[in-house]
């Protein structure tokens, strides 16, 4: 019945015990080890309230998913199924945790890594040569640029590269990147998945059963395993994820094009704004255009930086993907700025609160920004 069904109903229907008498949800399974006998041994085996949630995530993306501790733990995991010396080429604009993860194993002559604006198709293809992995984020973070997933896959592949997309911020529900040619797909589930910023945990799924093996392999023995209680959070999160998002997303429309306008904002970034570099590919690519919107301000950091003081119902905060609205300038991590982060650029995880009320919290900040 569940090959029918559509991804809004696989996320309330799948990953739940299903015999007379059960609990309707997967229950709290708090143990570290398990009676001899079955074909769990121990808790770094997995567990059925991983499982559960392993179901939904590899249904939603077409492959078998592996939780793990947090989105970093799903990167490392990834990142160690490769060979010591092994090249990775990488996107430029990425997640700032994943750049410095690549560096530190960079610096300890465990990968190597090659950076790349992966906008540029020939430019990926150049450094795809001899690489073993290709890292693809998109959109990107922060900057909402829209990534061709099948066209680089289709480049990475022909140099035998292999491709990971980082979907975090397009969630399963707007992007299918393994349809589109990718061989791994990887989530923070911290973010949109999880959606009320009260946990981390992350996700890799993949269709090719050796490296599912080992992504299993090292989340045993690494013992980089999600939390009972955190991969329980992220199920119930996940069930509601259709409807945050739709209303978060045109929430993110309607503030982008309103920002567009305002005197006190130079550029908006959100690849469903007609005009935006990314607009045709994410109408082909995905199935929305999600719920972050970058703008930059007038004035320098400080004016930026004033705008992110000066809100009250939104909070100034880092990371996205919750019910509630966050934002934070960017370029205050040292990192983005190496990165190419505009100094006045602020990222804005729009949440699930009236669109009105959102809008008038921003409008006030930045109102008193364009009167100074
Ligand atoms: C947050 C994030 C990560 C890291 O995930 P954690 O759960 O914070 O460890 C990786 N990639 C992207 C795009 C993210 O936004």
């Amino acid at each position: 019945m569940t090959e029918s069904l559509s991804p809004d109903s696989l996320l309330v229907a799948l990953g739940r015990p299903h015999s007379a008498g059960s609990p309707v949800n997967e229950p709290l399974p708090l143990t570290s080890t398990y009676r001899a006998g079955g074909e769990l041994v121990y808790a770094r085996d997995g567990n059925a309230g991983w499982q559960a949630l392993e179901t939904v995530v590899g249904a939603l993306e077409g492959g078998s998913a592996v939780a793990f501790a947090s989105g970093m733990a799903a990167v490392a995991a990834a990142l160690e199924t490769l060979p010591a010396g092994a090249l990775v080429a990488h996107s430029r604009v990425a997640y700032h945790g994943v750049a410095v993860l690549l560096h530190d194993r960079e610096a300890a002559g465990r990968l190597r890594v090659r950076a790349v604006d992966t906008l540029d198709h020939g430019a990926v293809a150049a450094a795809c040569e001899g690489a073993a992995l290709l890292w693809v984020e998109t959109p990107t973070n922060p900057l909402l640029g829209v990534v061709d997933i099948a066209a680089l896959s289709e480049v990475a592949h022909a140099r035998g590269a292999a491709v990971i997309v980082d979907s975090t911020l397009a969630t399963p529900l707007r992007q299918r990147p393994l349809d589109l040619g990718a061989d791994l797909v990887l989530h923070s589930a911290t973010k949109y998945m999880g959606g009320h910023s009260d946990l981390l945990l992350g996700v890799v799924v993949t269709r090719e059963p050796e490296l599912l093996g080992a992504l299993v392999h090292r989340r045993r023995i690494d013992g980089s395993t999600p939390g009972a209680l955190e991969a329980f959070l992220a199920l119930r999160g996940l069930r509601t994820l259709s409807v945050r998002l739709e209303r978060a997303e045109r929430s993110a429309g309607e503030l982008a094009r309103r920002l567009a306008a305002h005197p006190a904002v130079t550029r908006v970034r959100y690849p469903g704004l007609p005009g935006d570099p990314g607009n045709e590919l994410a109408k082909r690519q995905m199935s929305g255009f999600g719920a972050m919107v970058a703008f930059e301000t007038v004035g320098d950091a400080d004016s930026a930086e004033r705008v992110c003081a000066g809100v009250e119902l939104i909070t100034h905060a880092t990371s996205l993907g919750g019910v509630e609205t966050l934002l934070e300038r960017r370029a205050r991590y040292p990192a983005e700025v190496a990165a190419g982060t505009p100094e006045t650029l602020i990222r804005m995880s729009v949440g699930i609160e009236d669109v009105e009320d959102l809008w008038r919290d921003l409008a006030r900040a930045l109102d008193a920004v364009a009167a100074s």
